[in-house]
């Protein structure tokens, strides 16, 4: 198939490259030209493990990038549109699906031939039906479900693990505003094999994707505030979720006795926050669409509450030490918001180097791949670091804002050195014995 894909971040890429491994012939298109230039060279312009290979092999093959929206659009057959869809502080911020849609319906008006325009980025429930296809038909003046088709198709991709993902979906939401946008969506698909399919409307495809991702952010909330409880009674968070893990519905029992750990157990995990792209916009997108539907969304609203105070907790751990942080040295360990990213968006390293820096304390940062990104943040307020080893000379306090794995070097690093920083453990991966002065979160 021709698609062409608007919007080349971490969805739009990732989508893009993966759709071109199994055959269809892609063009991405942002409105950002030196991304387009990166993409264009085989160089990705965000970091994703296997996302350079798998570039490098299809550009120029079945993929290219440009900045002409309309030679995409016309020279394809379905687009999809994967622009961002911030939260603007008050509700979800469509500005940027609206000019896409705009644009592609202004294509259509000059394309002969039906064409499927599909809807990935997330939105609240009913915008592909009310926003998108009505801008459609105005900028093009033909008629959806006639002349052309809509439909929506949200992503389920991790940061960090996003080509896996693509490539290995555990379901595909087929959305759309009638069968045969849903089966073109459908042939889209077809060479990924055997995967649970739920065809559906757009608006039902629409609030899957919030049901998830809500969901996943409420386990990290729960976890975040027993953890909190923990902390407060003497208990170590850890050893009481283990407890809980071990529920044969979270941990299922093979009959041999084996149990099974499923990849959702590291949300029943208690840290210093959720962040990223998506689970707190998200989170907040709903509540406020909620709102306006007029269904309070008391337990979502808890969500953020509880994640929003969170990162606060390695302040508190570390002024239990150092009641005044003027001039102590501190590393923070960790900007992206999980590992295996450079996003650093809504980062809680990001809070806590702001209030290490309010706070005049003196901040060498490290992060293995998200320094470019954190840079154009701190500039040259923090000192930036290469290495792990080097970061942590020298310091009074060492955060662990992010579970990359390297960071299990700390005790040996840290062995034998007379002046024992304090560590303070945002995501309770080191074991608490294995370096002299620990506090952890839940701890
Ligand atoms: P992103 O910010 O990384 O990328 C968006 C891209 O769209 C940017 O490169 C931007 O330049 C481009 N763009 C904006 N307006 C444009 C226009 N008019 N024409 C062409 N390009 C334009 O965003 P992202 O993280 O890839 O997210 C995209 C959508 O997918 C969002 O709705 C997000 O919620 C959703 N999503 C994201 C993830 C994730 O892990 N990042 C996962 C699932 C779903």
């Amino acid at each position: 198939m021709n698609v062409s894909i608007v919007g080349t971040g971490y969805v739009g890429l990732v989508s893009g490259v993966c759709l071109a491994e199994k055959g269809h012939k892609v063009i991405c298109v942002d409105i950002d030209q030196a991304k387009v230039e990166k993409i264009n060279k085989g160089i990705p312009p965000i970091y994703e493990p296997g996302l350079s290979e798998l570039l490098r092999k299809n550009i120029y093959i079945n993929l290219t990038a440009t900045t002409d929206l309309r030679h995409a659009v016309m020279d394809t057959d379905l687009s999809l549109i994967a622009v961002e869809t911030p939260f603007d502080g008050t509700e979800i911020d469509l500005k940027y699906v609206k000019k896409v849609a705009e644009q592609i319906g202004a294509v259509l008006k000059e394309k002969a031939g039906y064409h499927l325009v599909v809807v990935k980025s997330t939105v609240v429930p009913g915008t592909t039906e009310n926003v998108v296809v009505p801008i459609l038909e105005q900028a093009s003046g033909k008629k959806a479900g006639e002349d052309f088709g809509v439909g929506m198709n949200p992503e389920f991709l991790k940061e960090g693990e996003a080509i896996f993902d693509f490539m290995n979906p555990d379901r595909i939401v087929l959305g759309g505003i009638d069968e045969r946008s849903i089966n073109i969506l459908n042939d889209l698909y077809g060479a990924f094999g055997n995967v649970d399919k739920v065809r559906t409307n757009s608006r039902t495809a629409e609030l899957i994707k919030y049901a998830s991702n809500s969901l996943l952010a409420l386990l990290i909330s729960f976890s975040n505030e027993i953890g909190n409880l923990c902390a407060a009674v003497g208990v170590d968070v850890v050893e009481a979720m283990q407890g809980v893990h071990f529920d044969r519905r979270f941990t299922p029992m093979l009959p041999s006795g084996e149990r099974i750990f499923p990849s959702m157990l590291t949300y029943l995990v208690a840290g210093c926050g959720f962040g990223g792209s998506c689970f707190p916009k998200d989170v907040n997108a709903l509540i406020a669409y909620g709102k306006k539907m007029g269904v309070p969304m008391n337990l979502m609203e808890a969500v953020i509450a509880v994640n929003t105070r969170q990162p606060q907790k390695m302040i508190e751990m570390l002024k239990k030490h150092y009641p005044n942080l003027k001039g102590l040295k501190v590393a923070v360990l960790g900007m992206a918001f999980k590992p295996g990213t450079d996003d650093i968006r809504e980062s809680p390293s990001i809070t806590v180097t702001k209030i290490l820096l309010d706070e005049n304390a003196v901040v060498k940062v490290y992060d293995p791949i998200a320094r470019h990104e954190a840079e154009k943040v701190f500039g040259s307020s923090v000192d930036f670091q290469d290495e792990l080893r080097n970061t942590i000379v020298g310091v009074s306090a060492i955060l662990i804002m992010t579970r990359w794995q390297h960071f299990h070097e700390i005790p040996n690093l840290l062995a034998g050195r007379q002046e024992q920083p304090l560590v303070i453990d945002g995501r309770r991966m080191l074991d608490k014995k294995s370096v002299l002065r620990y506090e952890g979160i839940g701890l």
